[in-house]
């Protein structure tokens, strides 16, 4: 921690403040206040995505599992990757060589400063033991946000921005994101990496989104 993160804990201890709301309150073993807690969705299942060998994601992409991506994502709180990464579970019976995490376009990390789920895929490795490579997978296209994008919309601007060294040749990959809304991006990144040789691509979110309906996502 460098002084000036030092200094804004001792303002502002993240441990008091639910990883949501924000609101001082006691938190649960999660990081949330009572009222967010109960408000969480955990995740149970997801429908197969092209290219991708296994999926799992912590929770359902709700309001209160947006608000802590959110607040990672846009107010840079990025001390909410850490408890979101360990709170990842893997399957046993999967092996996995490397983690990657979902690139993003070198723009947007001089725009936000940093990768969420770069920082979240470390916070999980860290638990796991296993060994994260960002220089697998680069995004060589710099799309548009795309929350409020239709799924072909999405298609079309994620067709081949991705590329993947050939050092994955032989590998089993996991990717890590922090939402996976049509699994369009993660799909891209598959594709790319099996184009380069991977062998198996298991993917990890932390939230999944469920389609309220045939376009729309919860935001
Ligand atoms: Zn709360």
């Amino acid at each position: 921690m460098n002084p000036w993160e030092a200094f804004k804990e001792a303002l502002f201890p993240s441990h008091v403040a639910c990883l949501a709301c924000g609101r001082e309150a006691v938190l649960e073993e999660n990081g949330l206040c009572a009222e967010c807690s109960m408000g969480l969705e955990r995740f149970i299942s997801a429908p197969p995505l092209k290219g991708i060998d296994g999926f799992t994601a912590v929770y359902i992409y709700n309001d209160v599992s947006s608000a802590m991506v959110k607040r990672l994502k846009y107010a840079g709180a990025k001390y909410i990757a850490a408890p979101l990464g360990k709170a990842i579970e893997l399957p046993e019976h999967w092996h996995i060589d490397a983690v990657v995490p979902v690139p993003l376009h070198k723009r947007r990390i001089a725009e936000r400063g940093f990768n969420q789920s770069e920082l979240i895929a470390k916070a999980m490795c860290r638990g796991y033991g296993l060994k994260m490579d960002t220089g697998l997978l680069i995004r060589t296209a710099d799309t548009p946000h795309q929350t409020r994008m239709s799924g072909a919309a999405r298609k079309r601007s994620l067709k081949n921005a991705f590329r993947a060294s050939g050092a994955c040749a032989g590998l089993d990959i996991l990717l890590v994101d922090d939402v996976r809304t049509t699994g369009t991006t993660l799909c891209e990144c598959a594709a790319a990496l099996k184009k380069a040789g991977c062998n198996s691509v298991y993917a990890a979110a932390v939230c999944f989104a469920v389609p309220l309906n045939k376009e729309g996502y919860y935001e």
